[in-house]
């Protein structure tokens, strides 16, 4: 099964967000238990909900949104207790601030609609793979399940990369679904920096 199912959608334009972006569609779920056998669990998505779906696509609705303002269209959404509590897109142009990602803005927002320093118990949808400084932060935070979209191989830090939740520095590792609408989540990305490439 190892052939199955990869395929290479870029190079894309290189991003402010993690360099050049590359996507692949989502391996065998073998080959990915194979790449990172320990710590973070992972589960088939197949046995999503569509509650789970309509999560990811209101984070998808603010990697648009994103998009529209020239931003890289990354989207994230935190979720307790199946209420949204928090929602961002990546605004480090916006704000002039590198650690403008989604993931992080989402968690200030949440902690700070919480009124707590940690989200344990809440679950973060994010359309892209974290890198590592938002995979540092959602284990800060306690966040309890991490959804994420596509694929960042360049960038990434969950699956590819450090994959920071499997190291032994890592003192909280959430639950990782990976591949949740990744198609959808790839193609805005896609989209984007081929609008930005040269003629
Ligand atoms: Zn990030």
């Amino acid at each position: 099964m190892s052939g199955i199912g990869r395929r290479t959608l870029a190079p894309f334009w290189p991003c402010l967000y993690h360099r050049i972006i590359v996507m692949k569609t989502r391996k065998p779920v073998g080959a990915r238990n194979e790449r990172c056998p320990d710590r973070p669990a992972k589960q088939s998505l197949a046995i999503m909900s569509e509650r789970k779906r309509s999560f990811m696509e209101a984070a998808l609705d603010e990697a648009r949104a994103a998009a529209g303002r020239d931003e890289t269209p990354v989207g994230a959404i935190i979720v307790r207790e199946g209420t949204i509590v928090a929602r961002a897109g990546n605004e480090t142009r916006a704000l002039n601030d590198p650690t403008a990602h989604a993931e992080i803005l989402a968690i200030r927002r949440a902690c700070a609609a919480l009124g707590s320093e940690r989200l344990s118990g809440c679950d973060l949808y994010v359309t892209l793979e974290p890198c590592a400084m938002c995979a540092a932060a959602i284990s800060f935070a306690r966040i309890r399940r991490l959804y994420f979209g596509a694929s960042d191989e360049k960038g990434g830090a969950v699956e590819t990369g450090p994959r920071f939740f499997s190291q032994s520095t890592c003192h909280h590792a959430p639950e990782v679904y990976s591949g949740l609408a990744e198609t959808d989540c790839a193609e805005i990305l896609r989209r984007f920096f081929k609008g930005k490439r040269v003629p």
